[in-house]
């Protein structure tokens, strides 16, 4: 689409869904100035490879035990309040011009962290669930980040090819990367040699971030990173 056709296309979307803050109610956007201020970031001092809050800003034990293959995890909130039920409203009430917003916190953190990527790859859904939602959120917030950052995104890099049953929050890590393993396939030789971004909403234990970090390491990716909107950070004192 040329650039007046989408400016177009994005003011009759804003005349006829006005947009409301989804936190307070005030028009506007759908998360208003104020209400963006409050939502929960993820501050360090994190764990240097999977993100995590880590007192010691070195590694968590779990990567220290474990060599993981991904060589690294962001993620711009804690996923909670607010932002939660941003995620909820794109997921599944269909709410998708929120991203707007959403891939606005994505690229501003890309940009304060100095995070480096040749291609962004969005984590994408089995082809039965695109179907059926119609759209895919990790695309979305995806596309939004590279039109702000300029990074380009391979959209279809990915494959789901099995369309894994969503785990148990309490399942361990072990048993997350069971159940993701060997889902996805990477489909294009251009990540060949080059540093990849995986984009995904949230982030649970990595499990999912890692398989995709496999199957572009294996089409060659010589660096896999996950960028996440979100992280689930468990037993928050
Ligand atoms: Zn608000
Ligand atoms: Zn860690």
């Amino acid at each position: 689409m040329t650039g007046w056709l989408k400016q177009l296309q994005n003011e009759v979307t804003e005349f006829l869904f006005p947009c409301v803050c989804i936190g307070c109610g005030k028009f506007g956007d759908f998360i208003c100035v104020e209400c963006s201020r409050k939502l929960p970031r993820l501050l360090p001092p994190v764990c240097q490879r999977c993100g995590k809050p880590e007192p010691s800003a070195h590694l968590c034990t779990e990567c220290w035990k474990k060599h993981k293959g991904i060589d690294g995890i962001r993620s711009v909130f804690i996923f909670e309040g607010l932002i939660r039920t941003a995620i909820y409203e794109l997921k599944y009430y269909n709410l998708r011009y929120i991203c707007r917003i959403l891939g606005k916190y994505m690229a501003d953190y890309y940009r304060q962290n100095n995070l480096v990527g040749d291609y962004l790859v969005p984590v994408p859904l089995h082809a039965k669930r695109y179907k059926q939602r119609g759209y895919n959120q990790s695309e979305l917030l995806a596309a939004r980040l590279s039109e702000l950052t300029g990074v380009p995104m391979l959209a279809n890099a990915l494959r789901r090819v099995v369309d894994n049953v969503p785990q148990a929050r309490t399942a361990s890590i072990d048993e997350r990367l069971a159940n993701v393993e060997g889902i996805f396939k990477c489909e294009t030789d251009l990540v060949a040699g080059k540093e990849i971004i995986i984009i995904d909403d949230v982030c649970t234990s990595g499990a999912t971030l890692e398989a995709c970090s496999e199957a572009l390491r294996r089409a060659g990716a010589r660096r896999t990173f996950g960028f996440t909107l979100t992280r689930e950070v468990l037993n928050r004192s």
